[in-house]
């Protein structure tokens, strides 16, 4: 359950952003620093990330990983009053920052987020510890472990054949919650004892009544709005029936389209969204 350590003396450091619990020494006054104030990061008044040094000598901090080989830490901070710098939401952090930095700053939102929340042992309440070296807590008392989890969830684009002479046809759902204004691809959290797979068929059949074949996988993405812990999985697929249309269970979602992907909505998922990459790749794979 260790993650990689870092800082070995004979490994470079690595690009980007590498997560891990165990950065082999303390936080040192210019490593970077993610305080997190409710459901906020603070960066700095120039709307950079902070260093070590800018909070007081006593804070507690969490390891998170490396950031281009320069380690980060994140602290859960009950009010951001006498430290100056800006609140912000991840969600706006990521449509303006560089895909590394926007991946750290989700990581300390979700692992701060589950500690706020894993503080009492479930099996008999006592106040958990830190297990060192992991993202992960124990029970000094009955020894439960509990390690920081993950939700899965699977989003798919769906794509039929256009009428004759014309471009394949792509499906886009609104949704009943969350952003509304949004034309967005089918997805779902996986149950446990499910596949990926199984969980994209089941979603497609509970949300728009279709059945879907040619299931492939595309790509991930760890995600920081939907709540700590999240991993989004997404897929392409043909529609099974190509005549077939969509019928909304009206609960989840509100709407369901076909639309040409030589003529998508504008109203579409932002630019550092997994489901916007999917999107963007289907229109190209549309053009050959
Ligand atoms: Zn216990």
């Amino acid at each position: 359950m260790t993650g990689p350590a870092v800082g070995s003396a004979n490994t470079a450091p690595r690009a980007g952003f590498q997560p891990g619990a165990d950065l082999g020494r303390p936080p040192a006054p210019t490593d970077l620093a993610l305080p997190v104030v409710g459901a906020k990061l603070l960066l700095t008044a120039d709307g950079t990330v902070g260093r070590v040094a800018d909070l007081p000598a006593d804070t507690p901090w969490v390891p998170l990983g490396t950031l281009d080989g320069v380690p980060a830490w994140a602290t859960d901070l009950a009010t951001a009053d006498g430290i100056p710098g800006r609140a912000r939401g991840w969600a706006s952090l990521a449509a303006e920052v560089p895909e590394p930095l926007a991946t750290l700053a989700g990581r300390a939102l979700a692992v701060v987020t589950w500690r706020r929340t894993h503080r009492w042992c479930g099996a008999c309440r006592a106040e958990l510890t830190d297990q060192p070296g992991e993202t992960a807590r124990r029970c000094p008392d009955c020894g439960l472990y509990v390690p920081m989890q993950l939700s899965t969830a699977v989003l798919v684009a769906i794509t039929r054949p256009g009428p004759a002479g014309r471009a394949d046809e792509l499906l886009l759902v609104r949704h009943a919650t969350g952003p509304t204004g949004l034309w967005a691809l089918v997805a779902g959290f996986v149950e446990a004892g499910e596949t990926l797979e199984s969980a994209v068929h089941r979603e497609v059949g509970e949300e728009v009544g279709l059945s879907v074949d040619q299931l492939a996988y595309f790509g991930s993405q760890p995600w920081a709005i939907s709540g700590p812990g999240v991993l989004l999985a997404g897929f392409t697929a043909r529609a099974a029936d190509p005549r077939a249309e969509p019928v909304v269970d009206g609960r989840e979602l509100t709407r369901a389209h076909w639309f040409g992907l030589d003529a998508l909505p504008a109203e579409l998922p932002p630019a550092y969204s997994i489901s916007r990459w999917l999107i963007d790749a289907t229109v190209t794979a549309g053009r050959r």
